[in-house]
């Protein structure tokens, strides 16, 4: 065994820096101890801002030498990236530089090969806090031991206890819970920091497989759900890969921060404008991505849809539309009924006509024809975009017109000045925009989740859409408005992970979806439009997973909050919309109103930073929980209140394999770089040895099963087993579980797990087995753009007209006016205060992992900070660096201020993801987010308007909020 220069064996050294983590761990709990009252003093201890960092002095002479030197000297290498969820870019291959047992430094690996000719490498990718991951995972904040909380929750007293005490108390209790209270007392969160790699992902999902927990689904809650997405094109699924853009003529960033949220893309972006690219930003701020544009275009935050409704009534009154696209590929020539403002069905027109089959007027043979929904091809038919024409129905003759003309009446009232009052675009911009887009070869947007986190964020993304179908950019090269959700995912973890848990999936459906199902299946093709509606018409019975945004707000108490009447052109009370789409089963709950959740686990996530109103988690849900674990590497926000702490090992510590998200090009695998410090395992392990003891110690109580989700009985001596696969999976298989995931998987062209975790990544060489939602080929030559089997093979959307589909006449969007996507003023939710709390993704941090970490913190002001415009804060009274208190109706929160140009008046900027125990008095922002529910996102019992995973669920917001700051 290697010896330092102070005759340390690596053992040893690993030994000390896990007691000295270890040691860590208790004084990083003890600095969160301060209840949150007004007027507490700061508990935190900050990074000091000290201005821009001074340079170490230099040793000299033969000390700088031997300095530099060292600096430069290591025993080894090795590959590893991070498994984070940094979303759009995930996962950049690292080179991991060791020196006796530690990782002394990462760099970018910059070996990725060019896979299209005449664009350019994705060399270098990388960012900040990749670069200092190291600093993170060995840092002051790491902890290393399990902890067991003394004292009230809460108080941040803890014990060192050993891995056999923590796995059988937490199994002991579970036990109980289970035997007593059966699946629906259990509820895991797997946050924004489990997502991404299969280590954590696999295990927790085996876990909840075993105990059938309730599992929450956190992709509407957060706002990444692109409700306006899911509606129009049926899908949220639909990305190019970053290097499409230098197929654009024309780039538009409308709502987003690439800069600071997609780091090691943002140089695609750059590049494509020396082709000559026009690169435009629409963004309420002068953001750090509108510096590097050639136009910015400011728009009041929150009224986006006036100026794309200003945006579509130029393009078509100049007819710039793209009439052929419109007929072809959207719902604008379907018919709508004047009277009720539904669109025209069979059922109207016959008894026991069809609800589903809609109709168009042809124009060339001057009468009605049904819409064919087995493909867009127009056989002939020209569709009417135009005039009102009188169809007979039972109920007499009925005047009905296309869509188009509903959407002309829409747009009229937006000229550029109208729409600019609204949106704070001057006319002449709007103009100007307008002819950019309309005019364009080939527009595409830069993906964002930005609009998910406004109240009204469906309406906004819905315009959007509108904008850039209208103009005819879609499912082209480089053209169109897409999402930036996944294109291909690794085929293999679907068909072995969380078996049970989807069984009940395909319960309902008919034969002829059966037939589609298994004939996709085994031929390879994308899955039918029919199967997939199926599936999703029966998501909720089936219980795979039960919305967060609900659980959170009927168990966790939130809805005292959000249920209050914010939207004052509601009409009717809030929750009467929740009520109904609940009694109708538009929407599912978990567990039932009357069973009280008892067991709260934690995986890699964050719940008392990330929800918006998260203080009434504490007050309403916390008290009924009996069992709060976390398994995190740090002391988050969500670990201070629990009862237990289960340390994870780091990203360089453990085998991990990634999943592939809309820009990434390529598929991520690791080996442990260095050994885990201190008594740290991987999720893998921590969920094993769990399941093994509640195995145990079940079978040593005599007790045979637990009553499940769906009142089945499952035995607890078959718990190990589904655990593990029937025994595929041992306690140290993680590894296994990563290879499995890469070797079986049919579209990593067959590459094995030494030859991609050596290298960091594999080039995804096929489409594959996987779901394919994106709707497009995938050639390694070609960059990839979505929607090609739409435009090309006329392919239908899944939709109920089977086109994209910007009128829903549902009767709740009927109700609420958004039948089209309308205006509507951001809503006031907190009370009616002057200024708007917008939040973002922040640049220094991805989500809360890095928020506390000294060396991300030395690179801001070292703390939470909120930026004000320069006259808003003059107004106030409130200089640079200020202390201030932020309030509304529903709470409070103490910031320092950051004066900034860059920020409109009237608007605020508070970037996301502090720890609660970093602001003073451990009060973080979320206590003034009220978050009310979107009754439109509850909508369902329509045909292809049903709940499935990740969208078309209720989620939450934030960007709305109205607060009034005053100094202190
Ligand atoms: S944190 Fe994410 S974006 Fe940054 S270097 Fe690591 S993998 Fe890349």
């Amino acid at each position: 065994m290697s010896q330092n220069k102070n005759g340390l064996s690596r053992r040893d050294v690993l030994k000390l820096s896990g007691l000295v983590a270890g040691s860590a761990a208790f004084n990083g709990a003890a600095a969160t101890t301060a209840p949150a009252s007004e007027g507490a003093p700061p508990t935190h201890q900050p990074f000091a801002y000290k201005g821009p960092a001074q340079p170490e002095p230099m040793p000299t002479g033969d000390d700088f030498l031997n300095h530099y030197r060292k600096r430069w000297t290591w025993d080894y290498t090795k590959r590893s990236t991070h498994f984070n969820n940094c979303a759009y870019q995930a996962h950049c291959a690292f080179e991991v530089y060791v020196r006796d047992g530690k990782v002394i430094r990462e760099e970018q690996a910059a070996t990725y090969t060019t896979l299209r000719k005449g664009l350019p490498d994705a060399n270098p990718r990388g960012c900040q806090k990749g670069c200092g991951y190291s600093h993170l995972m060995q840092g002051e904040a790491r902890l290393t031991r399990p902890l067991k909380r003394k004292g009230e929750r809460g108080g941040g007293e803890w014990e060192e206890i050993s891995w056999e005490q923590a796995i059988g108390e937490i199994a002991e209790k579970t036990v109980d819970i289970l035997a007593r209270e059966g699946s629906n007392s259990l509820v895991m969160d797997m946050g924004t920091t489990a997502e991404i790699g299969v280590t954590t992902f696999g295990a927790a999902m085996q876990f909840a497989d075993a105990t059938d927990c309730v599992l929450l689904d956190l992709n509407t809650e957060v706002g990444d759900d692109m409700q306006g997405a899911a509606i129009t094109y049926g899908t949220i699924i639909g990305a190019r890969t970053s290097d499409d853009v230098f197929h654009s003529d024309l780039v538009l960033c409308w709502s987003g921060n690439p800069a600071f949220t997609q780091i090691p893309n943002f140089h695609y972006l750059t590049e494509a404008r020396y082709r000559g690219t026009q690169f435009v930003v629409i963004s309420p701020d002068y953001n750090a991505t509108a510096m590097h544009a050639d136009h910015w275009v400011p728009v009041r935050s929150g009224t986006d849809t006036a100026l794309a409704l200003a945006i579509c009534k130029i393009v078509i009154d100049e007819g710039l539309h793209d009439q052929d696209l419109l007929r072809e590929q959207t719902d604008m020539p379907v018919l709508v009924r004047l009277d009720n403002k539904r669109y025209l069905r069979e059922s109207d027109l016959k008894r026991d006509g069809s609800e589903e089959q809609l109709y168009f007027w042809d124009e060339g043979r001057n009468r009605l024809q049904e819409l064919d929904t087995t493909s867009l091809r127009l056989n002939g038919h020209r569709p009417a975009l135009e005039g009102v024409f009188e169809v007979e129905t039972l109920d007499g003759l009925v005047k009905v017109q296309p869509v188009f003309e509903r959407l002309k009446a829409l747009v009229a009232a937006y000229t550029p000045e109208a729409a600019s009052e609204l949106c704070g675009t001057p006319p002449a911009i709007i103009r100007k925009l307008a002819h950019m887009i309309g005019k364009a070869r080939a527009a595409c947007n830069v993906e964002s989740f930005a609009l998910g986190k406004y109240h009204h964020g469906d309406l906004m993304m819905r315009a959007q859409i509108l904008v850039f179908v209208l103009c005819g950019h879609l499912g082209r090269k480089g053209a169109g408005w897409t999402t930036g959700a996944a294109i291909v995912y690794p085929d293999a973890l679907g068909r072995d992970v969380a078996r049970r848990r989807t069984r009940k999936l395909t319960k309902k459906l008919n034969m002829r979806q059966w037939y589609e199902l298994i004939r996709n299946n085994f031929q390879e093709k994308p899955m039918s439009r029919y199967a997939k509606r199926g599936l999703e018409d029966s998501w909720v019975d089936a219980k795979v997973s039960a919305c967060a945004t609900l659980f959170w707000n009927v168990h966790g108490g939130v809805s005292q909050v959000s249920n209050q009447p914010w939207d004052k052109t509601l009409p009717r009370a809030p929750e009467a919309y929740l009520e109904e789409a609940l009694a109708k089963g538009w929407q599912g709950l978990e567990p039932p109103r009357d069973h009280t959740p008892k067991v709260f686990f934690q995986v890699g996530g964050n719940v008392l930073r990330r929800v918006r109103s998260s203080h009434k988690l504490l007050e309403v849900l916390w008290p009924k929980l009996e069992l709060v674990v976390v398994t995190d590497m740090r002391m988050s926000s969500t670990v201070h209140h629990a009862d237990y702490f289960l340390p994870v090992s780091g990203f360089y510590e453990k085998p991990n394999a990634g999943f592939y998200s809309g820009s990434m090009i390529n598929a991520y695998a690791a080996q442990p770089v260095v050994p885990a410090l201190g008594e740290s395992r991987d999720e893998w392990e921590i969920y094993w040895m769990l399941a093994n003891e509640i195995q145990k110690r079940a079978i040593a109580r005599g007790l045979e099963g637990f009553i499940d989700r769906h009142q089945e009985k499952r035995r607890f001596d078959e718990f190990l087993g589904v655990y593990t696969m029937n025994g595929a999976l041992g306690r140290n298989d993680v590894e296994k579980l990563c290879r499995q995931l890469i070797e079986k998987s049919s579209n990593l062209g067959g590459v094995k797990w030494e030859e991609i975790s050596q290298r960091g990544y594999a080039p995804i060489t096929s489409l594959g087995k996987s779901s394919n939602d994106s709707a497009t080929d995938w050639k390694a030559d070609e960059t990839i753009t979505p929607f090609i089997w739409h435009t090309r093979d006329k392919l239908p959307w899944n939709t109920l007209s089977g086109r994209i589909q910007f009128y829903i006449d549902h009767p709740w969007y009927l109700e609420l006016g958004e039948e089209l996507p309308a205006f509507k003023a951001p809503l006031k939710a907190g009370g009616d205060y002057p200024l708007m709390l917008n939040s973002g993704h922040a640049r220094w941090s991805i989500h809360a992992l890095q928020q506390s970490d000294s060396l991300m913190l030395r690179l801001q002001r070292g703390e939470p900070c909120l930026y004000m415009g320069v006259e808003d804060a003059k107004r106030r009274g409130i200089k640079d660096w200020d202390r201030v208190e932020v309030f509304n109706d529903v709470g409070r929160f103490r910031v320092r201020v950051k004066i900034s140009p860059a920020i409109a008046p009237g608007m605020l900027m508070h970037y996301h993801a502090f720890e609660d125990y970093q602001y003073e008095g451990g009060v973080g922002s979320r206590v003034v987010m009220a978050s009310p529910i979107n009754p439109v996102e509850l909508a369902g019992g329509s045909p292809y308007l049903q709940t499935p995973g990740h969208m078309r669920q209720p989620g939450m917001s934030d960007r709305d909020t109205r607060v009034e700051v005053r100094r202190l």
